[in-house]
């Protein structure tokens, strides 16, 4: 996984957001080095079947509890108490669908949320919290690769959510007698089996696979540091461990690839084109995302591992075992 350190086993660990496409990963990994792992989540797998296929591995699976809770009303404490790290990934994610009248739900998910989060853990001497946070904090950029301690300009209510959301979580970190440190890891677009059906490679997989066409907006040009979700999930698990220092870091790959060409390689592994429909550019989504990985290469040792094409061919064999039962 491209790092020493690794979670012992015996470690007790909460993964909020444990029904979601990265939590349900993460949640997954912590528990298969031996962790004791409780997943919080609002969502409902007897009646969501989206969460339930997330959870399918975990569900039944020794030393996994999940609990079904929202954490902006939720008594925390009890769940919170004795925890080794928090692994706090709940969020409302998606920049596209963050204007307008769904702002409250952003605002209160991504903030409310992380606020009480943050009070139980200093409060109940919790050592360790990792934050998910974003890639789109830098919003529009001049090209070059982002760096931690260079300018945040986001560019979509969801961004300033979580832009917001690591910031609090780091005054929490920073109060007097606080023993909790914090790391924030700003994800970039992050891809994999499960990936949320709203985000860019799922729906051009989705869209060579079942023939019906895909909004793409913009003409293509845009780019994107694409990280595969085990990357990810490396560099979540290493900052659950890392020495007690509060910190925020990119968990990218420092390459990015325009979406004409995640198309191109999308139908070259399918062996299908892709249908797309072409809509102007929405609101929110910046031109370029490339993270520079100089701090988190000294702070974790992590290095991401696995590339766009070969990412792109286990989402497929995924969704073909799940759309196309028996092809895969
Ligand atoms: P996801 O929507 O699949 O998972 C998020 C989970 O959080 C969901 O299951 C949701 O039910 C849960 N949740 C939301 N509000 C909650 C609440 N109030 N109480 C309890 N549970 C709640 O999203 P994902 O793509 O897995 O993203 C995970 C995290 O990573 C999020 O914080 C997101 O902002 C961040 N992130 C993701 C990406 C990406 O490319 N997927 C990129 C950057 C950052």
């Amino acid at each position: 996984m491209g790092s020493a350190e690794t979670p012992v086993a015996g470690a007790r660990v909460v993964v909020t957001g444990a029904a979601g496409f990265i939590g349900s990963h993460l949640a997954e990994a912590v528990g298969a080095r031996g962790a004791t792992v409780l997943g919080v989540d609002r969502r409902d797998p007897s009646s969501d079947a989206n969460a339930a296929a997330n959870l399918r591995e975990l569900l039944g699976s020794s030393g996994f509890t999940y609990l079904r809770a929202d954490l902006r009303r939720a008594a925390l404490e009890p769940f919170l108490e004795g925890a080794d790290v928090i692994f706090h990934l709940a969020a409302r994610a998606s920049v596209r669908e963050s204007w307008g009248d769904n702002f409250e739900e952003y605002a209160t998910a991504n903030l409310c949320a992380t606020q009480r989060v943050m009070e139980a853990a200093v409060r109940l001497r919790v050592p360790r919290v990792v934050v998910a946070s974003s890639s789109s904090v830098y919003g529009r950029t001049d090209g070059t690769p982002s760096r931690e301690t260079g300018p945040v300009l986001p560019a979509s209510p969801y961004a300033v959510t979580k832009l917001a959301a690591e910031q609090l979580a780091l005054a929490h970190a920073m109060r007097a007698g606080s023993v909790t440190t914090v790391i924030a890891l700003r994800y970039f677009s992050v891809f994999g089996p499960r990936q949320r059906a709203d985000m860019f490679i799922h729906r051009v997989l989705r869209a060579a696979l079942d023939g019906q066409p895909m909004r793409l907006f913009g003409d293509g040009s845009r780019r994107r540091d694409f990280t595969y979700v085990s990357d990810v999930v490396a560099a979540t698990v290493a900052a659950g461990a890392a020495p007690p220092r509060s910190q925020v870091l990119n968990v990218g790959t420092g390459h990015r690839t325009a979406l004409s060409e995640v198309l191109a390689v999308a139908a070259d592994l399918t062996g299908a084109p892709v249908p797309v429909v072409v809509d102007r550019g929405s609101d929110g989504d910046v031109r370029d995302t490339l993270a520079d990985l100089t701090a988190v290469r000294a702070a974790l040792g992590w290095e991401p591992e696995v590339d766009l094409a070969a990412g792109m061919s286990q989402q497929i064999a995924q969704l073909r075992k799940e759309f196309v039962p028996g092809a895969a």
